[in-house]
């Protein structure tokens, strides 16, 4: 049985002010949950968010990591950075970071292994773009990715892989349960020839446009064990219905 996990991106969203009320509120209104959850602020936020945390059982996490362990970088934050405030999460691959940064899968599996290395759990984000799917390459597009970031993982039980639809995203379009249960049975099959002992404990999320009234039916589906949520993360009622739901 795997535990449902949520986690929230707040993308470049919040002030110190609007995060104390923020997490305040979410943890007031988050009551009985069986979900492993963390917060993902922006970086500069960790330290504040972590320790209005301090007395719950929800995590942080953070929205990305460098590739490289240490040196002269700057602006980058590394793996062992964030573990060393308080990180137990972050989140790799976004789709704003392939598309503003241009991020590649080969990037995209040495930040993985550097979150290994600092002790992070990774989720790593794959999804495809509206044109992908309307010619019918959505599932290619998935299995790319997959394979160039995973395919030099050693140990796959620390990561998450969050199925975000490029077109799903901030949009208030969603992917159907159905569709989305699709792609997340297939990303389980190719997690599978790539690691065969791991796919069944694999937590794979669902992000794009899950909000309160759509999410227990994308989680009632059986390769759906949780949510990687951006918009509706800054609402503290309606995360927390969210990570009830889940
Ligand atoms: C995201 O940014 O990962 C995301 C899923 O955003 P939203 O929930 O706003 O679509």
């Amino acid at each position: 049985m795997r535990q449902p996990l949520v986690i929230a991106n707040w993308k470049m969203h919040g002030k110190s002010a609007f995060n104390e009320a923020l997490v305040t509120e979410f943890l007031a209104l988050l009551k009985a949950y069986r979900a492993e959850c963390a917060l993902c602020p922006p970086s500069v936020y960790i330290e504040q968010v972590a320790g209005l945390l301090r007395s719950s059982n929800v995590m942080l996490g953070a929205q990305d990591c460098s590739h490289i362990a240490e040196g002269a970088y700057t602006g980058e934050v590394s793996a062992e950075m964030l573990r060393d405030c308080g990180c137990g999460w972050v989140i790799v691959g976004h789709s704003e970071r392939r598309q503003y940064h241009q991020e590649s899968d080969a990037l995209l599996a040495a930040k993985l292994a550097m979150a290994q290395r600092a002790d992070l759990k990774p989720v790593l984000c794959v999804g495809e773009t509206q044109e992908q799917r309307e010619a019918g390459e959505a599932e290619q597009v998935v299995k790319t990715q997959l394979q160039g970031a995973l395919g030099d993982l050693s140990d796959f039980r620390r990561l998450a892989i969050a199925y975000e639809p490029v077109w799903a995203i901030g949009t208030g379009l969603t992917a159907s349960p159905e569709q989305a249960q699709a792609m997340h049975a297939f990303i389980r099959e190719v997690v599978r020839e790539l690691d065969a002992r791991s796919a069944e404990s694999l937590r794979l999320l669902y992000g794009g446009s899950v909000k309160p009234g759509n999410a227990a039916e994308l989680f009632a589906q059986a390769d759906i064990d949780g949510a990687l949520v951006g918009g509706a993360s800054l609402d503290p009622e309606a995360f927390a219905a969210i990570v009830s739901a889940a």
